[in-house]
């Protein structure tokens, strides 16, 4: 079967806020635009955005639909599909799609997000982003005041503190390997949070209403909600023939792409915008981080083309001179 290619000025890989937010800047100044979609966002498990103000609790689903349907009329298409490589081509890049469909584009950008990679606790999963939560940005005012259980961590001595503002009933279950620091301990009495030396097995409850956790010395605890810290990783498989490599974040929390100030990727002609290179970025700022990423690839585009207009007066000020020597 012959492969299908269509051509744009802009091949983005991601429609969620980042993603979407590049393509409205880009479309707005009038570039042909795409957007390739796997429509796998990283809050999609949770019921509603917090933090974006004008939109707080609207279902993350639907907050994209709405921004796809504002797209519709700067004539982006946005295709259903997941890109699976991409190489350079005589026009920039060539992405080919699950779809059999292979989209060429003269800038590509990254949107992807990132995977959230939970601990490996039974039953935790199918709570996730509902009662087992990360971010009390994203959820902390949804289980104010109520029983919250924090899984040890790299992260857990800051999360556990951090959620006293939000409840004053919590719970670490402080791995019994790990030794304290007479300053953490301290610290954590005197926020009023107690601390359970055993690691929780397991998650009891159904899906979207939890009741506690088991723990490792066989007991089980009841509690409304639990805090884990997720490993952050990325998946850049479709442009790892192009040599972009992920690095770990500084923070120490996983793994990222690394753009310069402008969002440039270490290859020319990729950008990144979101949680793939930012994964501290909130809903509101991935969009942000896209708008910002959608109006440096145009100005990219623009330096090309005007040093080619440029270019061809030149030369036909040049022809018209050889006419008239
Ligand atoms: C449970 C949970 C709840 C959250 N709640 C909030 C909240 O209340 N408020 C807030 O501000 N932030 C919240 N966040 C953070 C929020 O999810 C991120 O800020 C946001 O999703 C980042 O946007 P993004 O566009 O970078 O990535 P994403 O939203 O993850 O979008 C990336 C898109 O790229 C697609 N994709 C990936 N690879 C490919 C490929 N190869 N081909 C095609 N498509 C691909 C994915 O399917 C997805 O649709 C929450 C996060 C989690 C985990």
């Amino acid at each position: 079967m012959e492969t299908q290619t269509q051509h744009f000025d802009v091949a983005i890989i991601g429609g969620g806020a980042a993603g979407l937010s590049a393509a409205q800047a880009l479309g707005r100044a009038r570039r042909s635009v795409v957007v390739i979609d796997a429509g796998e966002p990283r809050n999609a498990p949770a019921q509603g955005v917090h933090n974006f103000l004008s939109r707080d609790g609207m279902n993350p689903l639907e907050l994209l639909k709405a921004g796809r349907a504002e797209l519709v009329k700067y004539g982006v298409e946005v295709v259903k599909a997941r890109a699976l490589d991409s190489r350079r081509s005589d026009l920039g890049f060539t992405v080919t799609l699950d779809n059999g469909m292979d989209v060429s584009a003269r800038r590509l950008i990254l949107a992807s997000g990132l995977r959230d990679q939970l601990p490996n606790i039974a039953g935790l999963a199918q709570h996730w982003g509902r009662d087992v939560l990360h971010c009390p940005y994203c959820h902390g005012w949804e289980v104010k005041d109520q029983r919250l259980g924090v899984v040890d961590s790299a992260m857990a001595m800051h999360q556990a503190p951090m959620f006293t503002q939000w409840s004053k009933q919590v719970t670490l279950f402080k791995d019994p390997r790990k030794v304290l620091t007479a300053e953490e301990s301290e610290q954590l009495e005197a926020l009023g949070v107690e601390v359970v030396e055993a690691s929780v097995t397991a998650v009891l409850g159904e899906p979207g209403s939890l009741h506690g956790v088991e723990l490792s010395d066989g007991t089980q605890r009841g509690l409304d909600a639990l805090v884990v810290m997720p490993n952050f990783d990325v998946d850049v498989s479709c442009v790892k023939s192009l040599g972009l490599v992920t690095q770990e974040h500084v923070s120490g929390i996983g793994r990222h792409v690394s753009a310069d100030e402008l969002g440039q990727s270490t290859v020319p002609g990729l950008w990144l915008a979101g949680n793939v290179a930012n994964p501290m970025a909130q809903v509101i700022m991935a969009a942000a981080d896209g708008l910002g990423v959608g109006a440096k690839v145009n100005a990219d585009l623009m330096q090309e083309e005007f040093a080619h207009k440029v270019e061809q007066l030149r030369q036909e000020k040049a022809a018209v001179h050889n006419v008239h020597a």
